[in-house]
């Protein structure tokens, strides 16, 4: 299974992505833990990334473009992947396809923006993993403590409400056009965002006929 996960920030795409990628024992590729990773570990393109991802704006085209075809290569990729976050734009997704990176489905999960901006100051995220918790709907065990790495939970920078208000701005404005791109090359599948995490797994599942 190859397959993009689209969905506006905090649609669910993260937790949902390591739910099918655990199932179908295929790995999740996000752009946004690695650039996380690489602002964290100071690298040159943690330090480029940095201005963009803090202000809620896409980091350029050919950074990301360059990331995630290093990444596709890797031989753990052969077998399939999960696209978390990427691509983000049309540019993006014409790269993959030129690059010869086909794919089965691009799968939207649709939310309401009031949604995401409650669901958003709920987050908690581990800076050590990546992975994504929530205080209400999604607890981890222990509270502030990453159920699978054991480092302590923080808020990302950038889900403070100004920034999650520009990232949404930024999703309808460049990445919601991708539902047409792939809708135009019978790609496209959407599933409603559901009100628990397990109900949107099983939408998610029917569409894809897992
Ligand atoms: P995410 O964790 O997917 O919400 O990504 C966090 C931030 O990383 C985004 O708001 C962007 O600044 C940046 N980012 C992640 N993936 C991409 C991408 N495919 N294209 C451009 N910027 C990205």
């Amino acid at each position: 299974m190859k397959l993009i996960l689209l969905g506006a920030p905090g649609a669910g795409k993260g937790t949902q992505a390591e739910i099918l990628s655990k199932k179908l024992s295929i790995p999740t590729i996000s752009t946004g833990n690695i650039l996380r990773a690489a602002m964290k570990n100071g690298t040159p393109v943690g330090l480029k990334a940095k201005e963009y991802v803090e202000k809620g704006a896409l980091v350029p085209d050919e950074v990301i473009i360059g990331i995630i075809k290093e990444r596709l290569a890797e031989p753990d990729c052969a077998g399939g992947f999960i696209l978390d976050g990427v691509p983000r734009t049309i540019p993006q997704a014409e790269a993959l396809e030129s690059g010869g990176i086909g794919i089965d489905w691009a799968l939207s999960i649709e939310v309401s923006d009031q949604v995401i901006i409650d669901r958003m100051s709920g987050r908690r995220t581990c800076p050590d993993c990546g992975a994504s918790f929530h205080v209400v709907s999604n607890p981890p065990k222990a509270e502030g403590v990453c159920d699978a790495c054991g480092a302590a939970l923080t808020i990302r920078k950038d889900d403070a409400p100004e920034t999650v208000k520009a990232r949404l701005e930024t999703y309808h404005a460049e990445t919601e056009p991708l539902k047409a791109f792939y809708g135009a090359r019978g790609k496209l599948k959407t599933v409603d965002n559901q009100p628990t995490i397990e109900a949107t797994t099983a939408e998610i599942e029917k569409a894809l006929g897992l």
